[in-house]
């Protein structure tokens, strides 16, 4: 990357055009720069709020030129995207993540590897790609969750199995006739909690983070975030962040890295593997990090554009404790199978509400349509205040 950070109004670029590239333009703009969009959809969020909105399949050639020859710099808001696209694009400009670490992020048996390699501790697991090799699955990785290696989000492509049986039935379910399709199976841990941590490395290795995030998922869906001084011990807190840092260190990163965690309950497991294990990385902004925006002196969107733009970085400081709801297509079809707007007047009358929606036109079932981010000036408060939006949309308490 060049020492020089990129002038202001020249153009930054993203490969995909959802909710996140969508905040992520609107940080890049408030900076100052131009921004461009591939994604094929034509009502992408993203390519709504873009300057540039590039319509083409991700590996398309014209596509690709055209954002090279748009950009100052390119980087991606989800690991889907093909690592080929980002490597050509290498070729011509500056790419944040390099299309390397976005490789193993995509990939969970080489993300597993990367984190055996730093030395942190990950859910026992065994790389699946034939029935052939499930004789050798050891027993104690049962109960278990079978998950394909590649494209899973949002608790897609996974499977629980209890037994040997039902692992043969998840593989055969997983694979569908597509024997290329490689499984993981992982031992289920017996979860105390969820954090994340998201941090923003520079080329030059420079790296800061937000504070800790704990998170419940739902259906495998993050559901809600607390964000508060205290919220892990500090032995814990620092053991994830010296997790978190050397897997980005290791993979040579530049940009806005999430690492997830499993907080495990007390016992034996806990005993061997610690108190908390990495679950997987993303290599983008990520759902958990929404509240930076909000909660925060820096969002993790601007981090992106800074690692992006070769900008400095600074230790982004939480102003606000805060909890983050996740706004699901759900709430949408409270009353049957026609969407209907949630009531958000009666929401904004809450205080310390920020409301965020990400201009999807047709809500679907487990579709993040928006969040929301309640801060406070004390924990107890934002929690109040969140349960009671929650109440108001028909979300579970947590
Ligand atoms: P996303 O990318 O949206 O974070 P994902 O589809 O990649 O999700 P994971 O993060 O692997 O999937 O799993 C989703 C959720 O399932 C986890 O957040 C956790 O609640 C549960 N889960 C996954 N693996 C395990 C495990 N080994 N033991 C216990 N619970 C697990
Ligand atoms: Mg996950």
């Amino acid at each position: 990357m060049s020492t020089q950070p990129v002038k202001q109004g020249a153009t930054l670029g993203v490969l995909g055009g959802g909710q996140l590239a969508r905040m992520w333009s609107h940080a890049a703009q408030s900076l100052g720069y131009r921004t461009a969009v591939l994604d094929p959809d034509p009502d992408s969020p993203a390519g709504l709020v873009s300057h540039t909105h590039i319509q083409t399949a991700y590996l398309d050639p014209h596509g690709l030129a055209q954002m090279a020859s748009v950009c100052a710099a390119v980087s991606t808001e989800f690991e889907n995207v093909p690592a080929d696209a980002l490597a050509q694009l290498q070729q011509q400009l500056p790419v944040a993540p390099g299309p390397e670490a976005v490789r193993v992020a995509q990939d969970r048996a080489l993300e597993k590897a990367h984190f055996v390699r730093c030395g942190v501790p990950v859910a026992p697991h065994q790389v699946i790609q034939h029935a052939a090799e499930l004789s050798q699955v050891p027993e104690d990785l049962l109960p278990g969750i079978l998950k394909t290696t590649r494209l899973g989000y949002d608790g897609k492509g996974q499977v629980r199995v209890n037994t040997r049986g039902e692992l043969a039935a998840g593989l055969t379910q997983l694979q569908n006739g597509d024997p290329g399709v490689v499984c993981i199976l992982e031992k289920r841990l017996p979860l105390a909690a969820e954090c994340s941590v998201v941090l923003a490395r520079s080329a030059d290795g420079q790296t800061v983070h937000l504070p800790l995030q704990t998170n419940v998922h739902r259906d495998g869906i993050l559901a809600v975030t607390e964000v508060y001084d205290g919220a892990l011990s500090p032995e814990t807190t620092a053991l994830a962040l010296r997790c978190a840092y050397d897997i980005a260190r290791q993979l040579n990163y530049v940009g806005v890295l999430c690492v997830e965690f499993f907080l495990l309950q007390d016992g034996a497991l806990r005993q061997t593997l610690g108190p908390l294990v990495v679950n997987e990385i993303a290599p983008r902004p990520h759902n958990s990090g929404h509240h930076s925006i909000d909660s925060c002196d820096l969002s993790q969107f601007e981090l992106q554009v800074r690692c992006m733009a070769g900008l400095p970085l600074t230790m982004p400081r939480l102003h606000s404790p805060c909890v983050m709801l996740n706004l699901l297509g759900d709430l949408w079809l409270r009353q049957g199978d026609t969407p209907v707007e949630p009531d958000w007047a009666q929401l904004l009358a809450l205080p310390g509400v920020h409301l965020h929606l990400y201009g999807k036109t047709l809500a679907k079932r487990g579709r993040k349509m928006g969040h929301l981010t309640v801060t406070a000036a004390d924990m107890a408060q934002a929690r109040q205040v969140a349960l009671q939006a929650a109440a108001l949309l028909g979300i579970a308490p947590w």
